[in-house]
C-alpha cells in the first residue's frame, strides 16, 4: 500500500498536523507511533488530543502505561516502552476494540496485541527542528483516511 508523508519545521506544526488527522479519526482507530526519544511521538499525540477538544494536558505516560482522556471520543494513549522485553498483556483488547482512538508509543513492543489494521506512523529527525511523518496505512479504511489528509 502506498505511503504518505508530510515534513514538519516545528513541534508547532506536528501538532497541527496531528490535529487535522484527528478530525478523520473514528471509534475504534488504533494508531501505532514509531520514532526514537525525542522523535516526537508525545508532541504528535498532544495534537491529536487538541483535535478531539481534549482539555487536560497530555504528558508522556511512560509510568503508567496507559492514560485515558476524554474529548469526542475517548483517547487511550499506551506508551509500551516500558515493556520491552516482556509479553505481559495489560488488557489491551479492551482499548482497541472499544469506543475510543488508542495511540501506541513504542508498539513494536507489543506488536503480538495490535490489532491487524492500525495506521503506522514512523517520526523522523532530519534535524533539531525538522521532522518526517510517514504515514503506512495497512488497510483501505486508513488509505482513506490519509487519502483525504494528504491529497
Ligand atoms: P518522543 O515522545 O518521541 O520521545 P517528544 O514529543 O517527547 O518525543 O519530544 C520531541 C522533542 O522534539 C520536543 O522537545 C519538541 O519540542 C522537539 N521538536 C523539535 N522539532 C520538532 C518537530 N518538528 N516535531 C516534533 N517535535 C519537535
Ligand atoms: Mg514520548
Amino acid at each position: 500500500m502506498k505511503s504518505y508523508q508530510f515534513k514538519t519545521n516545528s513541534p508547532e506544526e506536528t501538532m497541527a498536523f496531528a490535529e487535522r488527522l484527528a478530525s478523520v479519526l473514528t471509534a475504534g482507530d488504533v494508531i501505532t507511533l514509531e520514532g526514537d526519544l525525542g522523535a516526537g511521538k508525545t508532541t504528535f499525540t498532544k495534537g491529536l488530543a487538541k483535535g478531539l477538544h481534549i482539555t487536560r494536558t497530555v504528558n508522556s505516560p511512560t509510568f503508567t502505561i496507559v492514560k485515558e482522556y476524554n474529548g469526542d471520543f475517548p483517547l487511550y494513549h499506551i506508551d509500551a516502552y516500558r515493556l520491552e522485553g516482556s509479553d505481559e498483556d495489560i488488557g489491551f483488547e479492551e482499548y482497541f476494540a472499544g469506543d475510543g482512538i488508542t495511540v501506541v508509543e513504542w508498539a513494536k513492543f507489543i506488536m503480538e496485541f495490535l490489532p491487524e489494521e492500525h495506521l503506522d506512523i514512523q517520526l523522523v529527525t532530519i534535524s533539531e527542528k525538522e521532522r518526517n511523518i510517514i504515514l503506512n496505512p495497512n488497510s483501505n479504511r486508513y488509505e482513506n483516511k490519509c487519502r483525504e489528509l494528504l491529497s
